[in-house]
């Protein structure tokens, strides 16, 4: 039957970034865009979180929710910018930030670090109001849940040592499902939240067995993140729709299409590497296209 609201429960999804601390200009730190009817939510805020919102022709006051998986700078590093930046662009309302464990003490300690900045556009003639500025802040937790307009989120602890804290989201509506792994190692966690799910956005870290050998340290960043064959498994148990490797690490220097290759020897589901800039519509069929540069 047709339905005017054909396109109502579509969930578009934005990876801004799609890297790690490495600095690359095509490949900015981690940060997604999930947009639902009218609302937009990130999922993280990394490295020029902001100019890749303004590639996607979206204004720095237009954030209003911000969800953080963990608190590695890769991550956050973007996050000043949104605020101050959103704040300056007079967004009406406090944000409204899902963080785990130390993410009061991160937002408060930006808010501290723009003091005089602050000073001195609450004055004429800028007078902006420190009220917005002000941001809600609650601390998720395994199994935290949210709710908005027919979208929900969940979260889920996944395994990122040393730290403490890092969680994976599950995001549904009544028709489409997807997760976010967040910076982890093969999780189980993943595995069962991503069953019956359309599209798994999953982290990658790959590194020849010579790498692993040679260098002590990428072994130990490596334990931490997930390697090209615990991928495949990972997607040979769930079987999505479609998956999208995102946070690509790559401690060897192979190329995107050799990370791939090495997946695709493993697995016959289809999956691709993220690109800055890569959207998703995730409706019945899934569609797939770049954000035009600016
Ligand atoms: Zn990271
Ligand atoms: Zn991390």
């Amino acid at each position: 039957m047709l339905s005017s609201n054909i396109y109502a429960d579509i969930i578009k999804v934005t990876i801004l970034g799609s890297g790690t601390p490495r600095v690359n200009i095509d490949r900015f730190s981690q940060s997604i865009l999930i947009e639902h009817k009218n609302d937009k939510f990130l999922f993280d805020a990394g490295r020029g979180a902001l100019l890749r919102l303004n590639q996607s022709r979206i204004l720095p006051n237009e954030i209003e929710n911000i969800f953080f998986t963990h608190l590695h700078s890769d991550h956050i590093l973007g996050f000043s910018d949104i605020l101050m930046t959103g704040w300056v662009y007079h967004r009406q309302k406090p944000l409204n930030i899902f963080g785990p464990p130390g993410t009061i003490n991160f937002v408060d300690s930006t808010i501290k670090s723009f003091e005089e900045d602050i000073k001195v556009r609450s004055l004429p003639p800028e007078s902006l109001n420190v009220e917005n500025l002000k941001s809600n802040i609650e601390i998720i937790y395994d199994d935290f849940t949210y709710n908005k307009n027919g979208l929900t989120i969940e979260t889920f602890a996944v395994k990122h040592e040393p730290f403490t804290y890092a969680f994976g989201f599950k995001i549904f509506n009544s028709k489409y499902c997807m997760v976010i792994s967040g910076d982890t190692t093969y999780s189980e966690q993943v595995i069962e939240k991503t069953k019956n799910c359309d599209l798994l956005i999953h982290e990658i870290a790959h590194a020849s067995e010579h790498t692993l050998e040679k260098y002590p340290k990428a072994k130990g960043v490596i334990s931490y993140h997930t390697n090209a064959s615990q991928v495949s498994k990972i997607i040979n148990t769930v079987k999505p729709r479609l998956t999208i490797l995102n946070h690509v690490l790559s401690l060897d220097g192979s190329s995107d299409e050799q990370i791939l290759n090495e997946i695709k020897k493993n697995t016959k589901h289809k999956v691709l590497i993220a690109k800055d800039l890569m959207t998703i519509d995730l409706k019945d069929e899934i569609y797939i296209y770049k954000q035009k540069n600016l």
